[in-house]
């Protein structure tokens, strides 16, 4: 036995964070990859694991210390052969060897299972290919582009797995392709690989497919905006002469109504798995080995275990596991502090609502409430909210929305929290280091979301996942082990359900081009230009490629369209013309790059934008395209139009 120090591993950007809970205790055994401690920084809590395995000596961290990487966790007396064998990623230093293999390193996919690029437009070491038909993936890419792409995938180093072990026991169900999770990302996928002609089993733990976007994300949310948005415009018509009175909401109501919502496209989903011949498999999937999943079955509304347990073999395996609410420890265990779901769960409307976290599920959540009567409050950590979209398009909905908050903090982190009878009373800390504090009903804290790559037992097929539960993949979905491949929230940022169902479908379409002998299928790769993103607020703010704030940060010189909706005939009949949109352009090639949009229905128009950068389409194509009048939709070729000095909509362009 040797004495091996565990150091904190790569921690990304993480840096002095907090020890906030001790998971083991001098005397116990711990194996490679087990969590040790929790950190904390400003915006997630992490697990740091175990670099080897062996019986923990000393703690060499008490709860409070700040630590980085390589600051020492623990002193552990290594299991033989345990020693000189740290998993990447995950630094350690022994005091003495007995030497021991070394553990197989993170590695890039083979490059042997693409295809080399075969011209198209270059972009980002990726060629595209693009089919004469539009419709059909024929997306050809190079080794070298694989081998970067799936380095920056996850964003941070990845813990390589041991050589797995493969799994001896008895066997109850083979298939081609396992889909570990039932969200949007893995039912596209097994959906897909189904239709191509694969046997497939997918894997789910609830008792309803869907994943989060469907059960407590995009939909539920939505029908709720949905219900407020209404509320709101009747409120508006008073302008117009029409009054209805004040709206009196039946909460219990309004909840089975979102539940209505979310069981008719839940329901459908079970059809559609039965049509196709997916056999779904309910319970808790852990991977056993490099072509086994385990499932214990699960039953209820919830988790709970039967304490039956499955074993499927598969040739291929999609993990879709997703991804989950980060909980700040520091909250208090309380029913009055909730997440998302919790916030869908619509259990009445608190009079005070505190928002932790001014990013886009949070101000959702925030507009629904305030419209059904709560006073908010936000705290966001950065200097304002929406991060990630142009100020000027977060400008408009905030001078909107003013009226629903009494205060926004900005700048300002949460320091702590305490659960009174009054309330939840939560300390800020300002910019300036000023503190001060609140009362609250209820607190929802919606600050990101953490992948679920530690819960897999992904170490057992050899899949190497980061210290923050990422799953590192290529262009093609492909994990470092080249037969499972992963998809959606768990492989990165954006975490977003139109990503997660496109990267579906190429990891099936490249399974079923290996496993049926289909070339061309199997050189499918994810290389979409860009994703757009959509705050559903009211008014809504999209936007999709470059933004302004981008295009200054790394020096493209860029030539901005902007249709402004106070000149346009939809938006003034409608009585909401506070809106705008912009499209940008590469001032070297004249093709667009980037748009915004803030106003209604925005999120319903940002999809031709992302359409004309994905074509490669400049000013002239875009304006020249006949758009329906009078739109909202047309304010994107009146953009255009202003882009190229063509528009009649606007004051004429001063000339010199
Ligand atoms: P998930 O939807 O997380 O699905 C993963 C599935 O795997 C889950 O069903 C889970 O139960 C299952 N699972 C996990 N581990 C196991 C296991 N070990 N065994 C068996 N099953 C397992 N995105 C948008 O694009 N538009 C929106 O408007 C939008 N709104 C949102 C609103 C809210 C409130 C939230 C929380 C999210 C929202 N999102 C939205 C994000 C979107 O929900 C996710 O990006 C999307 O669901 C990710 O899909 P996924 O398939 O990767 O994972």
């Amino acid at each position: 036995m040797a004495l091996v120090e565990v150091k904190v591993p790569d921690i990304g950007d993480f840096k002095d964070v907090a020890v906030i809970e001790l998971l083991v205790k001098p005397g116990d055994t711990v194996a490679v990859d087990q969590s040790l401690i929790t950190v904390e920084s400003d915006k997630a809590s992490m697990e740091i694991p175990s670099s080897h395995a062996g019986v923990v000596r000393e703690l060499k961290v008490a709860l409070g210390d700040k630590v980085s990487e390589g600051s020492v966790i623990a002193l552990l007396e290594a299991a033989a052969g345990d020693v000189a064998a740290p998993t990447a990623g995950a630094s350690s230093s022994a005091t003495a060897s007995t030497g021991g293999a070394p553990a197989a390193a993170a590695s890039a996919v083979p490059a042997a299972s693409v295809g080399a690029g075969s011209g198209g437009p270059p972009m980002a070491g990726v060629s595209m290919a693009q089919s004469s038909s539009g419709n059909e993936p024929l997306r050809a890419v190079s080794g070298a582009a694989i081998a970067t792409a799936a380095a920056a995938s996850a964003g941070t180093a990845a813990t390589a797995a041991k050589p797995a072990t493969a799994y001896t026991g008895a066997v109850d169900h083979e298939c081609d392709v396992l889909v570990l999770g039932g969200g949007p990302g893995g039912y596209s996928a097994a959906f897909r690989a189904a239709d191509l002609g694969l046997k497939v089993v997918l894997v789910e733990r609830y008792a309803t497919l869907g994943g989060v976007c469907l059960n407590v994300g995009c939909i539920p949310s939505k029908a709720l905006l949905h219900v407020a948005a209404v509320i709101d415009e009747a409120r508006h018509l008073a302008a117009a002469g029409v009054t209805f009175g004040e709206p009196t909401v039946d909460v219990a109501a309004l909840r089975a109504h979102k539940d209505k919502v979310i069981g008719k496209l839940t329901a459908g989903l079970a059809g559609m798995a039965k049509a196709r011949k997916v056999t779904v498999l309910r319970g808790y999937g852990a991977f056993v080995g490099p072509h086994h999943v385990a499932v214990e079955e699960t039953t209820g509304s919830g988790q709970d275990k039967t304490g039956r347990t499955q074993v499927v073999a598969f040739k291929r395996a999609i993990i879709a596991a997703g991804s989950q609410a980060v909980r700040l420890p520091f909250l208090p265990d309380d029913p009055r502090v909730i997440d998302s779901t919790g916030a869908l769960a619509l259990e009445g409307v608190p009079q005070r609502l505190l928002v932790v976290g001014g990013g886009i599920i949070g101000l959702e959540m925030g507009t629904v409430y305030s419209t059904l009567g709560a006073r908010l409050e936000v705290v966001e950590m950065t200097a304002g909210l929406m991060p990630g979209a142009d100020r000027d398009l977060v400008k408009v909905w905030q001078k909107m929305n003013a009226h629903r908050f009494d205060a926004i903090r900005l700048q300002t982190k949460c320091t702590g929290a305490e659960a009174t009878a009054e309330g939840i009373r939560v300390r800020f800390e300002g910019p300036d280091g000023a503190v001060s504090e609140g009362l609250y009903d209820r607190v929802l804290q919606a600050v990101g979301r953490s992948p679920n790559g530690r819960k897999i037992a992904a170490e057992r097929a050899g899949v190497a996942v980061s210290e923050r539960g990422f799953i590192p993949v290529d262009v093609q979905m492909r994990t470092n082990v080249p037969h499972i491949f992963a998809i959606g929230d768990i492989v990165g940022q954006p975490m977003l359900a139109h990503k997660a169902v496109h990267e579906g479908h190429v990891a099936a379409e490249v399974i079923a081009g290996e496993l049926l002998g289909d070339d061309k299928l199997a050189r499918t790769a994810f290389d979409a230009r860009v994703i757009p993103s959509v705050a559903y607020t009211d008014p809504e703010i999209a936007w999709v490629g470059l933004t302004e704030e981008q295009a200054k940060a790394q020096g493209i010189a860029v030539h901005k369209g902007l249709f402004p909706w106070a000149a346009s005939g939809r938006a003034i009949a409608n009585g909401r013309d506070e809106g705008f949109t912009k499209l940008l352009f590469d001032a070297a090639t004249g093709r667009i790059v980037g748009g915004g949009i803030v106003g209604q229905h925005a999120g319903d128009m940002i999809g031709e934008v992302a359409l004309a950068i994905e074509m490669g389409a400049d000013a002239v194509d875009i304006g020249r395209t006949v758009h329906p009048h009078p739109t909202l939709g047309e304010t994107i070729g009146l953009a255009a139009e202003a882009a190229h000095g063509a528009c009649t909509d606007l004051p004429p362009v001063r000339r010199h």
